[in-house]
This record gives C-alpha cells, sequence and structure tokens, in this order.
C-alpha cells in the first residue's frame, strides 16, 4: 500500500495554510464541513483533520503516518516523530510575557517568580538551562490573564504581533523559541509510502520554490546584456532575444522575492526598461 495519511489541524491557526498547500500541490479532495476523514481524488493520500495537540501523539503510534504542526506542539510534545520539512507558514514566537511597567532586562529576573504557560516542557527547559528557579503553572488556554488575576506573575505563551499581550497589559520580554508549521512523519512508512512522500515533497518544494522567487521580463541595449546577466543569473542563465528595434534586447529570468527590490534599482542603473514582474506558480528546480 502506497497510501499515506496525514493528519491536519481540523479548524484552528494552522488549518487553512495546511489545506491551501495541498490543494497547491494539485491534490484534489471534497472535505464536507465536520467530517473527520477525507480521501484525495488524485493522490494516494487521506486526510485526518484533528487537535493539533493530539498530531504528533498519533503520527509516533501510526494512526497517521504524516501530520502538520507547529514547531511549539511537537518540541513541547517531544512524540518519536521524524521533521520532514519546515513549511514556511504559521510562524509565531513563544515568548516570556510581563507586566507592561517591568523593567524587564534579561530571564534571571524571573528566579522565584511563577510563570502560567501551556508549554511547561519547553519553558522548564529553558529555565533549566538559564538556571532560573521559578515556579511553572500549567494552564490549557487564556494564558494572557493569569498576570491580572493574580495566578502568576509572568506568562508564556505563543505570540505573532503581540496584540493580545497588549490588551492584556502585558509586553513580550524575551523569546524563548520560533516556530512555523512543520511536516512530521512517522519512522515506520514503507518502501510504497517512502515512494509517496517523496512524490509529496516534490511537489511542496516546486510550490515553495515558486513564491519564493518571481518571473523577470526587461528590454535592455544590448551593451548592458552582460552586466544584467550577472545580476539576473537565472535558473541556468537568462533567456535573450532580440527585439523589433535594432540594438536592443529582451531578457527573461527569475529573482528570488527577498533580493527583489535590491536587484530592481540596480537592474534600472545598468539600463534596463519595461520591466515586468509576474508571480510564479510552480517551479521546478
Ligand atoms: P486546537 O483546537 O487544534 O488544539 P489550538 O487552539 O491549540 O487548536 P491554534 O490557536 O489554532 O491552536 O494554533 C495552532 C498553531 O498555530 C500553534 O500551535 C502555533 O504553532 C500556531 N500559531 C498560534 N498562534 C499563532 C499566531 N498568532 N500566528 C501564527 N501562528 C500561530
Ligand atoms: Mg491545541
Amino acid at each position: 500500500m502506497n497510501t499515506l495519511k496525514i493528519a491536519i489541524q481540523k479548524s484552528g491557526r494552522l488549518s487553512e495554510d495546511s489545506l491551501k498547500l495541498i490543494k497547491e500541490c494539485g491534490i484534489k479532495f471534497s472535505n464536507g464541513k465536520g467530517k473527520l476523514k477525507a480521501s484525495a481524488d488524485n493522490f494516494p493520500i487521506e486526510f485526518l483533520f484533528l487537535r493539533d495537540d493530539d498530531i504528533p501523539g498519533y503520527v509516533e503510534d501510526g494512526v497517521a503516518d504524516l501530520g502538520i504542526v507547529g514547531e511549539n506542539v511537537l518540541v513541547e510534545y517531544d512524540n518519536d516523530v521524524k521533521l520532514v520539512k519546515k513549511l514556511g507558514f504559521s510562524k509565531c514566537r513563544l515568548s516570556i510575557g510581563v507586566d507592561r511597567n517591568w523593567d524587564y532586562k534579561n530571564i534571571k529576573e524571573l528566579d522565584g517568580k511563577s510563570i502560567a504557560t501551556s508549554y511547561p516542557k519547553i519553558l522548564g527547559n529553558y529555565l533549566k538551562k538559564n538556571n532560573v528557579n521559578a515556579e511553572i503553572h500549567e494552564i490549557s488556554g487564556s494564558v494572557e490573564i493569569a498576570p491580572s488575576i493574580g495566578l502568576a506573575d509572568a506568562v508564556c505563551d505563543i505570540v505573532s504581533s503581540g496584540s493580545t499581550l497588549l490588551s492584556n497589559g502585558l509586553k513580550e520580554a524575551d523569546v524563548i523559541m520560533r516556530s512555523e508549521a512543520v511536516l512530521i512523519s512517522g519512522k515506520n512508512l514503507s518502501a510504497d509510502q517512502v515512494k509517496t512522500l517523496n512524490q509529496l515533497l516534490f511537489r511542496m518544494e516546486s510550490v515553495q520554490a515558486g513564491k519564493n522567487n518571481k518571473y523577470i521580463l526587461l528590454n535592455a541595449p544590448n551593451d548592458s546584456i552582460d552586466e544584467i546577466i550577472s545580476l539576473l543569473p537565472g535558473m541556468k542563465s537568462p533567456t535573450v532575444l532580440p527585439l523589433a528595434m535594432e540594438g536592443w534586447s529582451s531578457l527573461h529570468s527569475v529573482v528570488k522575492e527577498d533580493e527583489f527590490w535590491e536587484v530592481i534599482e540596480k537592474l534600472k542603473e545598468a539600463g534596463a526598461q519595461g520591466i515586468l514582474v509576474a508571480p510564479i506558480e510552480k517551479m521546478i528546480v
């Protein structure tokens, strides 16, 4: 059997982007609202929709072969599973939050204090590493209200913009770990399942490479082509085509998303004109 079962968060901050990635990989399925299972129509994969906390355990037990979870959950539960790939979405931090009037300098200030968190293991290890002796209050939700109701002196919770902390009179004081969504797998996949996983990874990588790059077209006088080529090495090398106008060429290439603005400036300086930039849906590298 080459079919893989993948566990995805049923509803929450990971669900939508996890399903979007599956769809961008060309995998079609219909998940009737509230259904806990679904199968793909055109790829050997089945979906289980679960709470994110349960996903690493199900993958370890072999109930699911793959899962998508936040690294924060993966590290906290510490199950015997493999981290296959970082997926680049649901980026957040696990941070210490303290009263916004606290002139917090470093983690040592939490010595002798109490900290509320849903991540006792990660926090405990971090405190230990820093030789800080604090009391950990494990609570499962609404951690950020703990200081205002007198339950704890500080919190350790997931932060992305910091607005939840702020609206509870707290500020982000220390970052304990950075997290993003990851693909995990069990350790006992069959050879056929590994083949399916590799097909899935190939598709995911093509989607990610597409997102990280832009397609760029521009016109340039022939005497600046060499300089432009050095700025736009492309996948192999850029395509250069003559324009109808004597002495000019059109150049097609790819540019990395995060180098984009810097490269555009340099291209303009080198004499490029009529620069067009288009998104890439998939890129096979
Ligand atoms: P469940 O009901 O499945 O247990 P949950 O309430 O525990 O869901 P969510 O709040 O949906 O979890 O968050 C799921 C994961 O998304 C988190 O473990 C974290 O990795 C990530 N995450 C949480 N908050 C944010 C945020 N504000 N921005 C980005 N990613 C986040
Ligand atoms: Mg959860």
